[in-house]
């Protein structure tokens, strides 16, 4: 029987180790700590959001663009939901992100448990590894609980993000001493700092509408919903999706801003001409209470003082220029990016290991026969709602499958 040792008990880990041991392996599982499965616990809020119905390729970002949808493919969203519905896990379908019906990620973590012990995998916690020797007949790892040998060895150790739970990134430096190439590793999923003073005075609003990301005069990406004001920046769910584009251009040196749309569902246009009837309709209201109804009080303050109208003024005296000047804060609010927040705040990281050192069938490494990967620790990285989930599912699949098979 051959063995396969799994280093990382996260989520890919978890997967990967099932399948190895479904497939007939004999299968060790190495977890550096107290417990498996932590990271899955804090996902989607507690309730954690496992996959989504809605995939398509560019759910999913790589240096090789094509190398994570050639993985899904094999083990996608419907595997993932008649997998967890086999363990007794049912979901619960919130506009195509899935959860489990308990609305608790526990759920996911004990059915995963569940089904290792079914299957006798022995795990290892508290045991970290340190690195990985490939020999003539398998493999030797170095942990600091002592030797352990295996016919193959699945690296599922994670990314750098959320390293309290256990992430720190030391599987990077397993596979950097392999000779793996690395993608730089970047937080991904999480919050933008801002230069501009004035957050501090926006700070708790939430409004919806459009972030784009702009580097040196190009548009990165854009994304709409709720865009959360704090006193740092800006966070939200359409900040999470853009801000991976905006720590690359960061990394690079480049100048980046955020322009903010306030109004998305108007052209620069309509929001003149509306800004324009609604002076006329009221023009006995100052330019303080302009627009209060429309937007948050905060952020009106805050624009009415950049526009530099004095705050008694009433709005049937506004001139078209300060009218102009409104609308092109509400429309296009640009403020700049200074940084990402740290990895200890990010969901991801964008980058990893180099995909093309990896075979997309069997996540087999091209450089050391009988290493596998999957999981984060690759250069994937998913959009957020339940993306992330599902390439650690599809991804842990198709290692355990060939490390097994
Ligand atoms: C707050 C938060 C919320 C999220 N919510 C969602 C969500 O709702 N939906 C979604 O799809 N994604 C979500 N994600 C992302 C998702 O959780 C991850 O992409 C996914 O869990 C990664 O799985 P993984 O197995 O690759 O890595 P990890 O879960 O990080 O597992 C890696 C494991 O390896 C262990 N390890 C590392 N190095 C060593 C070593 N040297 N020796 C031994 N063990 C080692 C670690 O302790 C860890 O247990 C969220 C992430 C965070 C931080």
């Amino acid at each position: 029987m051959r063995t396969a040792a799994v280093i990382g008990g996260g989520a890919s880990g978890m997967m990967a180790a099932i399948t190895a041991a479904e497939a007939g392996a004999r299968v060790i599982l190495l977890e550096h700590k107290d417990r498996i499965g932590k990271k899955i616990l804090s996902t989607g809020n507690g309730r954690c959001n496992f996959t989504n119905i809605h995939q398509e390729p560019i759910c999913y970002h790589s240096e090789d663009p094509l190398f994570p949808w050639r993985v899904v493919s094999r083990f996608g969203a419907r595997d993932a939901v008649s997998f967890f519905l086999q363990l007794g896990v049912y979901s619960k379908n919130r506009n195509g992100y899935l959860y489990p019906n308990s609305d608790q990620a526990s759920a996911v973590l004990d059915a995963l448990r569940m089904e290792l012990r079914r299957l006798s995998v022995e795990i290892r916690t508290e045991t970290h590894c340190s690195e990985i020797i490939p020999g003539k007949k398998g493999f030797r790892i170095h942990t600091d609980k002592g030797t352990v040998s295996a016919d193959r060895v699945i690296l599922c150790a994670g990314s750098r993000a959320a390293p309290s739970t256990g992430s720190d990134g030391s599987g990077y430096d397993l596979a950097k001493r392999l000779g793996h190439r690395m993608v730089p590793v970047l937080p991904a999923l999480v919050q933008l700092k801002c230069g501009e003073s004035f957050f501090k005075q926006i700070a708790g609003v939430r409004a919806n509408g459009t972030v784009s990301i702009w580097a040196d005069g190009e548009c990165l990406a854009r994304d709409t919903g709720e865009i959360q004001l704090t006193g740092y920046g800006i966070s939200g769910i359409p900040v999470f999706q853009v801000s991976r584009y905006a720590a690359q251009a960061l990394y690079e040196k480049k100048a980046v801003a955020a322009e903010l749309d306030f109004m998305p569902d108007f052209t620069k246009e309509q929001m003149q001409a509306f800004l324009k009837a609604r002076a006329s309709a009221r023009p006995g209201k100052s330019a303080e209470e302009f627009l209060i109804g429309l937007f948050h009080k905060k952020l009106s303050d805050l624009w009415v003082r950049l526009s530099g109208i004095t705050r008694t003024k009433c709005a049937g005296k506004f001139t078209e220029e300060e009218i102009h000047k409104l609308c092109c804060l509400i429309k296009c609010f640009r403020v700049t990016v200074s940084g990402t927040n740290s990895f200890d705040q990010a969901q991801v990281c964008r980058g990893g290991i180099d995909t093309t050192e990896v075979d997309p069938e069997t996540l087999e490494s091209r450089l050391v026969p009988g290493l596998y990967f999957a999981g984060e620790i690759l250069d994937v990285d998913g959009m957020c709602g339940g993306y992330n989930l599902q390439w650690a599912w599809s991804s842990g699949y198709v290692a355990g499958r060939n490390a097994a098979g």
